[in-house]
């Protein structure tokens, strides 16, 4: 069994079938989620023989390193861990600012001036090994469905950085579920994973500082919002008529443009909460001044911003990335026409970080 798939009231009954004291859950969990501990033997405070215990029936680490990179700035750092089954997921750390703010930070440091933007650390998680919804520009689209992943193996990936990060004295501050997979696919484990995260009596994890994407699958968007969480919510929209998006996208058959767009409406509306629309910028498909124009006609109204980011090529589709001159003129087209983007250049393109790019390489 998978530790952190255990949610604290599994973790509460299953101290008490093994006859121990109640205290002694708080004890695992706040040694997991607070040291960050991610081993039997580093639980110093409990007894040997409860710790024997753990050793025999929980796992502390759901997936081995197969294989990771850093960029050569190394602000980017990409983690292929390979599954029991055999399955591949990436995880990516990416760090933002100057690297020498961080070390400073220590754990008595105020959580603002942990999190700050200044020493961001974001990491962008998988939530399935492949994925079902076939987006053709997307090397992990390109592999397809493997499976889901636990709740556990989600929160595992935040972990496994976690840890890392803990040595130099830093912390995560963001976490995006841009990974492998569709969130919403996997829509329960995802949201357990979240809570658990979130437990203000473990890890902590502000519900703001989850960022989930989704390709756009109506139902639950709404059910989302009917939840009214905290987290932000991202749509991969990428192209603004049916036909067009269809042939990048075919979930697109399923959920049209417009009821997507409702979908969105209705969350802003429920939560309040400005909602992001990515675009990734393919050289003369989607990047043109009409289109941008186009675009800002259909989210006039809505609380609303558009991340563009350049295309990152794949083996399997043959699109380019739009240059920095082109994504300037999307993105002033856009503003002019009141709607806020940021053109965010991708990270970690020299180390494959593109989602599912290392996957496809390595299977
Ligand atoms: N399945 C979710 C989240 C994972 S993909 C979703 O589709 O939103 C995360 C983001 O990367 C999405 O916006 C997706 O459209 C985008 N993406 C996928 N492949 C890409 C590529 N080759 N270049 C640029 N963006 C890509
Ligand atoms: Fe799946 Fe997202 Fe890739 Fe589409 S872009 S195939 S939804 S991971």
């Amino acid at each position: 069994m998978l530790i952190y798939d255990l949610d604290y009231p599994t973790l509460t009954s299953t101290l008490k079938e093994w006859n121990e004291p109640a205290y002694r859950a708080k004890q695992i969990w706040q040694g997991l989620y607070q040291h960050l501990y991610n081993s039997p033997e580093q639980f110093t405070t409990l007894p040997k023989s409860l710790r024997e215990k753990m050793t025999e029936n929980f796992t502390f680490m759901p997936f081995s390193v197969k294989v990771y990179q850093d960029s050569s700035d190394k602000s980017t750092r990409k983690t292929l861990f390979e599954l029991p089954d055999g399955n591949l997921i990436e995880a990516v750390l990416m760090r933002y600012g100057d690297p020498a703010d961080n070390p400073q930070i220590t754990a008595a440091a105020p959580q603002s001036m942990m999190r700050g933007a200044k020493n961001r650390r974001t990491l962008c998680i998988s939530t399935q090994a492949g994925c079902a919804m076939g987006c053709v520009f997307c090397a992990t689209g390109q592999l397809g469905y493997k499976r889901n992943l636990s709740s556990g193996e989600i929160v595992a990936q935040v972990m496994y950085y976690a840890q890392m990060l803990k040595e130099h004295n830093e912390v995560v501050s963001n976490v995006v579920f841009m990974g492998m997979g569709e969130p919403f696919h996997n829509y329960d484990n995802t949201m357990a994973a979240i809570d658990r995260l979130n437990d203000s009596d473990g890890y902590n994890f502000g519900a703001r500082r989850f960022t989930i994407s989704t390709v756009g699958l109506v139902p639950q968007i709404r059910r989302f919002a009917d939840e009214k969480r905290q987290v932000n919510l991202a749509i991969s929209l990428h192209a603004i008529d049916d036909d067009a998006r269809t042939e990048m996208m075919p979930v697109n058959k399923r959920y049209k443009i417009d009821d997507v767009l409702e979908a969105c409406e209705y969350y802003v509306a429920m939560t309040s909460r400005r909602i992001t629309f990515e675009w990734a910028l393919i050289n003369g498909v989607n990047d043109t001044p009409e289109i941008a124009k186009k675009l800002a006609s259909k989210l006039r109204g809505l609380m609303c911003h558009v991340n563009a980011i350049p295309l990152n090529p794949t083996a399997g589709f043959d699109g380019k990335a739009t240059d920095r001159q082109r994504a300037d003129v999307f993105k002033e087209t856009l503003e002019q026409a009141g709607i806020p983007c940021t053109i965010r250049m991708r990270r970690g393109i020299d180390i494959n970080a593109g989602c599912g790019q290392l996957a496809g390489a390595n299977s």
